[in-house]
């Protein structure tokens, strides 16, 4: 089984990211907006600004009370869109009391470099340029540069939400080279799971479920992405737990021709797409200045 090293690819980005970013005639800036303490979410946003640090990327922690009401919220990111940022992102999940498509509205399509606003999803799914969300533009990096071909074979997702699984079909169903694939999306409702996944030639697990795909759901030579990211408990760690895929890695590993580890996979990419957003943000506002 051959492993694809999201770290690797993802530092082969990032370098290219640190190349280009160097010759423009200022930094790139980015803010990321967080709502309240998260411990999942304080991670995700550490990767994120030192990601930034390292390719030369302006970066600032926007990080605003757990407890601000949705008009407070609407209006802190109607100004962030109105600064001198090139782009920003709203990290998700916000706290239940407050409804982050509403606050996404708030947000200036351009600046978008998570690619949730629904203008560019609209453009999205109509075929036309936009910021693509990170986690889908990440796989389909992977699998370029990977050299894995998509065009003709069956993909099948496990999982329909919108920042990986549903946007992730809509990419791989597109009719270019790094699309052309048949796609299958499956979700909790979907019968015969098993049945459905025995059929991908690549298999994008995207549930968060630990161990959710078993071996026996994996036809022999596919390749497996593993975008699951879940916390077990590890009482031999200090930290007492440890991250795992929604993928048996292990009992996989004999039958799959490929796969993605966890953690060293998705991850890492989906950050590096991020700085790759935040570098075509600053390009179309300096474009803009001269
Ligand atoms: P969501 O909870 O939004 O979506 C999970 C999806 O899985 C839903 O569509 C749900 O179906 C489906 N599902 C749940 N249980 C089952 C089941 N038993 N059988 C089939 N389908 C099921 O999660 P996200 O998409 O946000 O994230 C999924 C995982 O990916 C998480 O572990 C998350 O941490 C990780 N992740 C990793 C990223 C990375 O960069 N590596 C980025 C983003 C997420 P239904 O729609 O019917 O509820």
């Amino acid at each position: 089984m051959r492993l694809l090293d999201g770290k690797k690819v993802s530092q082969d980005i990032l370098d290219e990211i640190t190349a280009a970013v160097a010759l423009l005639p200022r930094a790139p800036r980015m803010a990321v907006v967080q709502v309240g303490d998260d411990p999942g979410s304080a991670a995700y946003i550490r990767n994120k600004i030192r990601a930034a640090g390292k390719t030369g990327i302006e970066s600032e922690h926007v990080h605003l009370d757990g407890k601000i009401s949705q008009s407070d919220l609407n209006t802190r990111m109607a100004e962030l869109s109105a600064s001198n940022l090139d782009g920003l992102m709203l990290q998700l999940p916000l706290p239940a009391h407050l409804n982050e498509g509403e606050a996404l509205e708030y947000l200036d399509p351009d600046k978008d470099i998570d690619g949730f606003h629904p203008v560019n999803l609209g453009r999205l799914i109509s075929g036309l340029d936009c910021y693509v969300p990170c986690t889908p533009a990440g796989i389909r990096e992977l699998l370029k540069r990977e050299e894995i071909p998509t065009s003709g074979r069956h993909v099948v997702i496990v999982g329909r939400s919108l920042i990986v699984g549903k946007t992730a079909a809509l990419l791989l169903l597109e009719k270019s080279d790094l699309g052309n694939a048949t796609v299958t999306v499956c979700h909790s409702a979907s019968d015969d799971l098993a049945v459905h996944c025995r059929q991908a030639d690549i298999l994008i697990a995207a549930v968060g479920r630990a161990f959710l795909i078993k071996a026996d759901m994996v036809k022999e030579g596919a390749i497996i992405i593993d975008v699951g990211m879940n916390s077990i408990e590890a009482p031999e760690r200090r930290s007492g737990y440890r991250l795992v895929g929604d993928c048996d890695f292990d009992g996989i590993g004999d039958r799959a021709a490929a796969m993605t580890p966890v953690p060293g996979g998705v991850g890492p990419l989906t950050v590096a797409m991020l700085m790759s957003n935040a570098l075509q943000a600053a390009k179309r506002y300096i474009g803009q200045e001269n």
